[in-house]
């Protein structure tokens, strides 16, 4: 059966500021109060899943564990069929210790043969954990086609990707329309619908 939060202090098992402050905004509403990983001093596990909903539920229940708390992670990446699924959850791997996502987006497009399907998908797992070791996951995602790079805003991939029905890459996208719009988004959505709404 589907566990619920209840208002308790809930864990972002995540040592990203701008992450724990994006989820803050998401879910602020909903829980007592927002701690994160680093600031209870937990150690960031090795992703070692081969999925991304396993990759979430590995961190969500390292820290759940840890801070003997609920606690939330996420994992996310892009996905492209053609390439095998690859980056997938390889994705910031593919960037290297640099972060440079220019090679990444560069690597995708070379590796690609010119006729091939350049149809891709961002995914955005989340895994809710308790102490107990029990676990609600859910995956959003956003479709569209890969393109050569256009526009700086946002992160990552998105200068390479444009989602289905709009004319501008995530790179080119005003970054409130790209959040409204985003794998990102349709996770959290379905995580508070099943989870804190
Ligand atoms: P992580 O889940 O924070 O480890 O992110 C995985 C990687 O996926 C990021 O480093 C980005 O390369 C890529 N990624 C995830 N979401 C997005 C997005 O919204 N735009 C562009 N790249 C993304």
């Amino acid at each position: 059966m589907t566990r619920r939060f209840s208002g308790q202090t809930l864990v972002i098992a995540s040592h990203n500021k701008g992450k724990v402050v994006e989820i803050t905004a998401l879910l602020g509403g909903f829980v007592a109060g927002i701690v994160s990983a680093a600031d209870l001093g937990l150690a960031e596990p090795e992703e070692t899943g081969t999925t991304f909903i396993a990759n979430a539920e590995l961190k969500a229940r390292a820290a759940a564990s840890g801070a003997q708390r609920v606690a939330l992670a996420d994992d996310s990446g892009l996905v492209v069929p053609a390439l095998g699924g690859a980056p997938g959850i390889l994705s910031a791997r593919w960037a290297g210790p640099d972060r440079d996502f220019a090679a990444a987006m560069a690597r995708i497009h070379a590796e690609l043969p010119p006729e091939a399907d350049r149809h891709a998908y961002f995914v955005c797992a989340l895994a809710l954990a308790w102490p107990d070791g029990h676990c609600e996951t859910v995956e959003g995602r956003a479709y569209g086609t890969l393109v050569p790079p256009r526009g700086s805003h946002g992160f990552g991939y998105d200068p390479i990707f444009q989602p289905n029905g709009f004319p501008q890459t995530y790179g080119e996208m005003n970054p409130v329309l790209k959040n409204h719009i985003s794998h990102r988004n349709d996770a959290f959505l379905q995580l508070v619908q099943k989870c804190f709404a």
